[in-house]
């Protein structure tokens, strides 16, 4: 590593060393070479361009797709001295020409500009007669069509190789599993790049994942052990954020909602007092959080299932993001794997893309019900290796206890098929415990065989073995029949007692939970 980039890093940026493979990616560009880094949210992307753009002649150009984002870096690039400026849609034709003219007479360090705007004929130009640095491709997940945030323009950002293939260029992205990887490199043309690929490990974050069991409550208790600290509450519907909002104000919380509904002015006041104040919890839906960068959120609380494992891993990733310790605490039931596979079944999406929706989902609730090393099964979706008992995982520090549910899901499923698999999960298991409602009686199910053959177990444990087997895709929600169970092509298998299936011991009841944390 030269003299000049430590010297850099000290004096200008004011860190005392290289974070993981920074020097290395460093180096990389400063050599002239190319470079895709994977590195989780937090990891310290920026600095991997913005020093090297510093060290080589002429101007570093950074494309970002996120407009909000480019004025937040270029003010922290001004507070330290480094010139830069940006080019997007917020400048006026002034601006902008005061922009250019800065850069052609080689008095920028680096450049933002939105793929579109650079695609534009007459950006392309002003490239041509400008000396540049190097490029970086920030995001750049969003050249993937399989992904959430998926920019056609970044398809054409080919043309950097083709109109100025002697300049390096750094792909950055913090979401990739090994296949977006792979389309990252092939889109990009970035084949023959250097790959650095950083470990996602959060190992201050804490994954905690509880079953709900209704209502606020447990919310209320967790948060009890989380007093005058920053978090994100995340929800899945606006009025389950105002709701939530609503009652934990009630509570006596500072509790503040954010979502897309909300008018603008409201939204920008409450992210403003979360991120300038502390102890505030924000109560969100996904809208929030893309971008924000606040150092000490002690936890994040999901309390609805989110849509795929990138998704709660990007949500919770923004918890603790100083290296403090830190939580990530999910609430989850039956009703989120129903509403959640009606929403991809009916989305707008083409079969191939279901498909895939369906399997992140999957491996979402195959982390939920997992009974070893959260972090472990979590990081294997990310392809990477852990040896497990990581020592910060519920599962780690309170091993679940498992039983042997197959007798269990036999009666489940029998009475599954008894009813006809027209009915939800709460309506199966009256029958199974032999309760006499008023539904039970409409449709004559006292008198079926299965009426009272469970009486063994109660509500709640029930309730976990309807879970489990919808989890474990031995039954399936019909979203055309209102979450109506129903069997799938791997029930027989269970039916015919040729499988056994362990399930986790439902946890206790929360008030025990609460004394033992205290304690
Ligand atoms: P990312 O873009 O990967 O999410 P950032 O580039 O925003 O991450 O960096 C996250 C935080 O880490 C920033 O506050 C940044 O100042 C800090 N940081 C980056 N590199 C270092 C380093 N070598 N030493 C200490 N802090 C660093
Ligand atoms: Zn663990």
């Amino acid at each position: 590593m030269p003299d000049a980039a430590l010297d850099l890093l000290r004096h200008t940026f004011g860190h005392p060393a290289f974070r993981g493979e920074q020097a290395q990616i460093i180096d990389q560009l400063v050599a002239g070479g190319d470079a895709l880094v994977l590195m989780p949210t937090g990891g310290g992307k920026s600095l991997c361009y913005q020093l090297p753009a510093l060290l080589r002649a002429g101007c570093g150009i950074v494309i970002s797709p996120l407009i909000a984002l480019m004025q937040d870096q270029v003010e922290a690039l001004h507070q330290l001295g480094v010139r830069a400026a940006y080019l997007n849609s917020t400048l006026d034709a002034a601006a902008a020409a005061d922009v250019e003219r800065a850069l052609l007479a080689g008095e920028l360090d680096l450049l933002y500009i939105a793929p579109e705007r650079l695609l534009t004929a007459r950006c392309m130009d002003l490239l041509d007669r400008a000396s540049i640095a190097l490029f970086a491709i920030d995001e750049a997940h969003c050249v993937s069509q399989w992904g959430h945030d998926f920019r056609p323009e970044y398809r054409k950002l080919t043309v950097l190789h083709e109109r100025w293939p002697e300049v390096p260029r750094i792909a950055l992205t913090a979401t990739a599993d090994t296949p977006t990887r792979n389309e990252i490199a092939e889109r990009l043309s970035l084949g023959d790049a250097r790959q650095f690929v950083s470990s996602f490990d959060r190992p201050n974050i804490r994954y905690r994942v509880v079953h709900k069991d209704g209502g606020t409550r447990q919310l209320l208790d967790f948060l009890l052990t989380h007093r005058g600290d920053s978090g994100i509450v995340y929800a899945f519907s606006r009025k389950r954020v105002d709701s939530t909002a609503e009652q934990l104000r009630a509570a006596g919380i500072d509790a503040l909602p954010y979502h897309a509904g909300m008018d603008a002015a409201t939204r920008a006041a409450n992210q403003r007092r979360f991120l300038q104040e502390d102890g505030v919890v924000m109560v969100a839906t996904i809208a929030f959080g893309m971008g924000i960068d606040k150092p000490d959120v002690r936890f994040v609380a999901h309390i609805d299932l989110p849509k795929s494992i990138e998704g709660y891993y990007q949500e919770t990733g923004r918890a603790g993001r100083d290296g403090e310790p830190a939580e990530a605490w999910l609430a989850y039931g039956l009703g989120d794997v129903v509403n959640l596979r009606q929403l991809i079944n009916q989305g707008e999406a083409g079969a191939e893309r279901k498909q895939l929706e369906l399997r992140k989902l999957d491996a979402l609730l195959g982390f939920c019900e997992s009974t070893g090393c959260r972090r472990q099964s979590l990081l294997g979706w990310f392809g990477e290796g852990h040896p497990g008992a990581c020592g910060n995982c519920d599962n780690c520090l309170e091993p679940p206890h498992s039983w042997d549910g197959t007798e269990a899901a036999r009666k489940a499923l029998s009475c599954v098929y008894r009813t006809g698999q027209r009915f939800g999960a709460a309506h199966v298991i009256d029958v199974l415990r032999g309760s006499e409602t008023e539904k039970v009686a409409k449709f004559g199910h006292e008198r079926l065989s299965t009426w009272g053959i469970g009486s063994d177990l109660d509500a709640r444990q029930w309730s976990g073995v309807f879970r489990q087997l919808v989890a474990g895709g031995l039954l399936e929600a019909d979203v055309e029949r209102h979450g109506a169970l129903c069997f799938t092509a791997e029930t027989a298998a269970v039916l015919r007692g040729e499988r056994t299936l362990l399930f986790r011991t439902e946890a206790p009841k929360p008030e025990r939970r609460r004394r033992d944390r205290a304690g």
